[in-house]
């Protein structure tokens, strides 16, 4: 078991490596160069290893993530350490059978033949991470890249720098370390990475940064999966339980203080709805967080204060209805709703990625997925309402990366649904299957016998026979020369 330094449990501060970037791809590169990291056993044993690395480690995992952002032990097991065990788990079950080549069929015209989609790695992947949720962000990535058979270097954020020091530690005891590294750093290194070749770069992070992520990958061609933030909305009606509806936004919202990149960022509902919803929320927060949450061991804090003091500028020239306290020193911000809020401010036009709940007024649905539609496409898209003319005009009129009825950010943990956004929220997706095809290159393969020669057929010189055969026939059935098979 992994011991680390003692310096770090005392929480001393850490000195950013660099890390030479170039060395650590051309490391990992050579050993898929060499086969390595192709053979079905190797990948089974290094998720094996995840796995081990990660019920070894709980505690100091569970550490780590309370000295980056005050998480508890609890929120650290559900969101993190738990979440990651559990997509570990259903991709040992599935792997084999993902593996497996798919058969095709093939048109009439190309018969005799077999055709089939057979799933390579990629090769080197990027997976960089964020800080909010800095275990599941980089781990989850890397069991898609280990399943498929690709080396992999990660790249943990310097703003939880606790958790990417016990990364950067436990990896290469546990992972076969000619295949997966882990390069520790700033912006100056994740810079020098992204000027590296990889054949996949898989960034979580925020949408400016996603731009540097896919300019840089341009150079090389280098496919990206770029899971980005941005405001995801909440519309609420009075069709509900708002007791529980008001639950369910708290819980939403405030785990890990509101940086979550599903977290509701925004509730849109009627004047009328609002005044009934803000004494249950007032209610569900004392619920959950005692009278005094800066008090509650269950509520985190602010990832750094540079963070902080960005949420109480966008607080300025407003009147929150509940909270509205912010210690910069102390990185804590309470959980704060603001009613009524105007959809030019500030707070309006940026992620929050904090505890803070603003509820803007619509007269009803079609002005609520009127607001949503004239804005980026969001990451997540949650609609409380029983209505189910209302849920299908939201499902039908608006595009976002999910969209969840009744609960926030639990889709996530449903291993078959794709996790991913959509236009400025992001692109391509992940989990379960979706994280293995994500590091594969998913090859076509087409195999036909030389003898009988069935092409005989297409081949020139074309004569009166031929074509009409190809009129009546072939041209009905084979794509090849223009027919449709639907
Ligand atoms: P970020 O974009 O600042 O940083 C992410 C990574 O990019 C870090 O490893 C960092 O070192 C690197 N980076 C930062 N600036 C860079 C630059 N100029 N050039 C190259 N690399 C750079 O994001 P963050 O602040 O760590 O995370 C918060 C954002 O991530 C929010 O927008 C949130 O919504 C989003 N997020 C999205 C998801 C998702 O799954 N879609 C999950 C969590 C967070």
């Amino acid at each position: 078991m992994y011991e680390p330094e003692p310096n770090r449990i005392k929480g001393e501060p850490m000195s950013t490596k660099t890390t030479d970037a170039a060395a650590a791809v051309t490391h990992v590169r050579g050993a898929f160069e060499r086969g390595v990291t192709k053979p079905y056993a190797w990948r089974r044993e290094q998720l094996e290893a995840l796995r081990s690395m990660i019920l070894d480690n709980q505690e100091i995992l569970e550490r780590a993530l309370f000295r980056d952002l005050g998480k508890h032990a609890t929120e650290a097991q559900t969101t993190e350490i738990g979440f990651v065990l559990t997509e570990l788990d259903h991709t040992l079950r599935h792997l084999r059978r993902w593996l497996r080549p798919r058969r095709v069929a093939v048109p009439l015209v190309l018969a005799p033949a077999s055709a089939r989609t057979v799933y390579e790695p990629l090769g080197t992947a990027l997976i960089m991470g964020p800080w909010n949720y800095p275990v599941q962000l980089i781990l989850a990535p890397l069991i898609g890249a280990l399943a498929a058979g690709n080396a992999v270097v990660l790249k943990p954020s310097e703003l939880a720098p606790a958790t990417s020091e016990v990364l950067a530690s436990l990896i290469p005891v546990y992972l076969d370390e000619r295949a997966v590294t882990v390069v520790e750093g700033d912006v100056s290194v994740a810079s020098d990475l992204l000027a590296q070749r990889f054949d996949h770069i898989f960034f979580t992070g925020s949408t400016a940064v996603g731009r540097i992520v896919a300019k840089a990958a341009s150079e090389n061609l280098t496919p990206v999966t770029l899971e980005l933030g941005g405001k995801s909305p909440t519309f609420v009606d009075d069709t509900v339980d708002l007791v529980a509806a008001a639950r369910r936004l708290v819980w939403g919202k405030l785990m890990n203080a509101g940086q979550t990149c599903v977290a509701p960022d925004y509730v849109l509902t009627t004047p009328r709805t609002a005044d009934v919803l803000i004494p249950h929320l007032r209610r569900a927060i004392a619920e959950f967080y005692g009278e005094d949450p800066s008090l509650s061991v269950d509520y985190g804090r602010i990832i750094t204060t540079r963070h902080t003091e960005r949420l109480r500028d966008l607080l300025d020239g407003h009147d929150p209805v509940i909270g509205g306290r912010v210690d910069v020193d102390e990185q804590y911000v309470d959980p704060t709703v603001i009613n009524g809020v105007d959809p030019d401010s500030a707070i309006m036009t940026e992620e929050i990625f904090g505890p803070i709940l603003p509820i803007v007024h619509v007269a009803d649905a079609t002005e609520a997925v009127r607001f949503i539609s004239a804005r980026d496409k969001p990451l997540s898209l949650y609609v409380f309402s029983d209505d189910p003319a209302v849920r299908r005009r939201f499902l039908r009129d608006t595009s976002s990366g999910a969209i969840a009825f009744g609960v926030p950010a639990a889709h996530l943990t449903v291993p078959d649904l794709p996790f991913g956004g959509v236009g400025a929220s992001g692109m391509g997706a992940y989990h379960g299957e979706l994280s293995f095809t994500t590091f594969s290159h998913a090859k076509a393969v087409l195999s036909k016998g030389l003898i009988p020669d069935t092409l005989s057929l297409v081949y020139p010189p074309f004569t009166e026979g031929k074509s009409a055969i190809a009129r009546r026939v072939i041209a009905r059935t084979s794509p090849l020369l223009g027919g449709d098979d639907d």
